[in-house]
């Protein structure tokens, strides 16, 4: 069996990869068991058209990571792709699973849940009898509490442009699903059943070892929930002899300080937060009331010698200027890293039935939610000069 995953081409190089590693460098090697898999990012690689062609002839799956950035994108490379190749494509990610009917119309399957690295190998290997077919749209039968976890191929990955982009950093995927439902976030989508689990210790330890990789960044939704996970991962890499330097992402109404000195004694050296706001009231409407916990958390890292790097959310439904130059003005007077994004209502898509809808979500139409009282340049700039420090 050959197949071959294909990340569309975006209108600009993206900042932040951990969807890369995880999206297709996880899926490949889980698929590799089956066949040849080829990886081709074309937001990173320009290719000729004759290479495209070379490259799909004779696939039987092309597997397509679709956001709701990318969606005509991924419709234009694949009418290009079926001139070559008989290849059926699957395709996966955030925007497919909120609307499964509006791809349906392009594409062969479609991946109407996550767990991509469980359910993709089962439509490479044809296993249709653990699969939960409805026309074109393709799930699990069911889901085991034990996932298995798999390390990214980079040897299939484009590493080159990647560790330019992060500096040398790599991703590794840790943690599946939430135990929390922030109203504008798809993880609870991705993966329904109310699983939430984390990679077990050992494997991320073998990981260190076995890779020549010295920063990380271990992909969580909330790392420092499952605090008997943490204390033991913390305390397997103090122990472990390869050092590296690491960093994560957790809610700061999730940390303490048993928590915080583990993990900076075992090389946690930043926590990205996602405060969103520091309005109270725009946290109870997006289902993120921290506003209380939010000085102890930072506190707490502080204490331990980790950074706290805070994220925030512009076009917030009912954010004004005042909102955001509260945020602004906290980031400046405390010297914190942080880092701002456009507002995805990813929820709003379920209804969208053109292209035109989706082009709204697209990377480079930022200005899709207005914040009361804000120009369009100033809204520009703070996302902008806050895009990644
Ligand atoms: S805590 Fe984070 S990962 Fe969990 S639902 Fe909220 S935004 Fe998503």
């Amino acid at each position: 069996m050959k197949t071959a995953i294909i990340w569309p081409k975006e209108t600009f190089i993206p900042n932040s990869l951990y969807k890369r590693y995880v999206f297709m460098g996880e899926v490949a090697s889980s698929l590799e068991a089956y066949g040849e898999v080829k990886v081709l990012d074309l937001s990173v690689t320009n290719v000729s058209k004759r290479f495209l062609a070379e490259f799909v002839s004779g696939c039987h799956y092309i597997f397509m990571p679709v956001e709701v950035t990318t969606v005509r994108e991924a419709v234009y490379i694949t009418e290009y792709i079926r001139n070559y190749s008989k290849a059926k494509i699957v395709v996966y990610g955030t925007a497919p699973i909120y609307n499964p009917n509006f791809f349906a119309r392009y594409f062969d399957i479609v991946v109407s849940t996550g767990y991509w690295t469980e359910i993709l190998p089962l439509i490479a290997s044809e296993q249709i009898d653990k699969l939960d077919i409805n026309g074109k749209l393709y799930k699990l039968k069911s889901v085991a509490k034990e996932l298995n976890w798999y390390y990214p191929d980079f040897s299939k990955l484009p590493m080159d442009e990647y560790i330019k982009i992060s500096k040398g950093e790599v991703d590794l995927s840790v943690q599946i699903g939430c135990p929390f439902d922030c109203s504008f976030c798809s993880e609870k989508i991705l993966h329904p059943h109310g699983i939430f689990v984390q990679r077990p210790v050992d494997n991320i330890i073998n990981f260190i070892n076995t890779y020549n990789f010295s920063d990380v960044f271990f992909d969580a939704t909330t790392f420092t929930v499952d605090r008997k996970w943490v204390l033991e991962l913390a305390e397997a890499l103090v122990k472990n002899e390869k050092k590296i330097r690491w960093r994560t992402v957790t809610r700061v109404d999730q940390l303490d300080d048993e928590i915080c000195e583990a993990i900076s004694k075992a090389g946690c050296y930043q926590i990205g937060l996602g405060i969103e706001t520091l309005t109270s009231s725009i946290q109870k409407d997006i289902h993120k009331e921290i506003g209380k916990h939010i000085m102890v958390g930072i506190s707490c890292l502080k204490k331990y010698h980790i950074e706290p790097r805070l994220f925030f959310i512009l076009g917030l439904p009912s954010q004004s200027l005042s909102d955001v130059n509260a945020a602004l003005d906290f980031v400046k007077m405390q010297n914190f890293k942080s880092r701002w994004k456009e507002y995805i209502p990813l929820r709003e898509t379920s209804k969208f039935t053109t292209f035109d809808q989706y082009d709204s979500y697209r990377a480079d139409q930022f200005f899709m939610h207005f914040v009361e009282g804000m120009d369009r340049e100033t809204y520009m700039r703070v996302l902008l000069k806050n895009e990644r420090n």
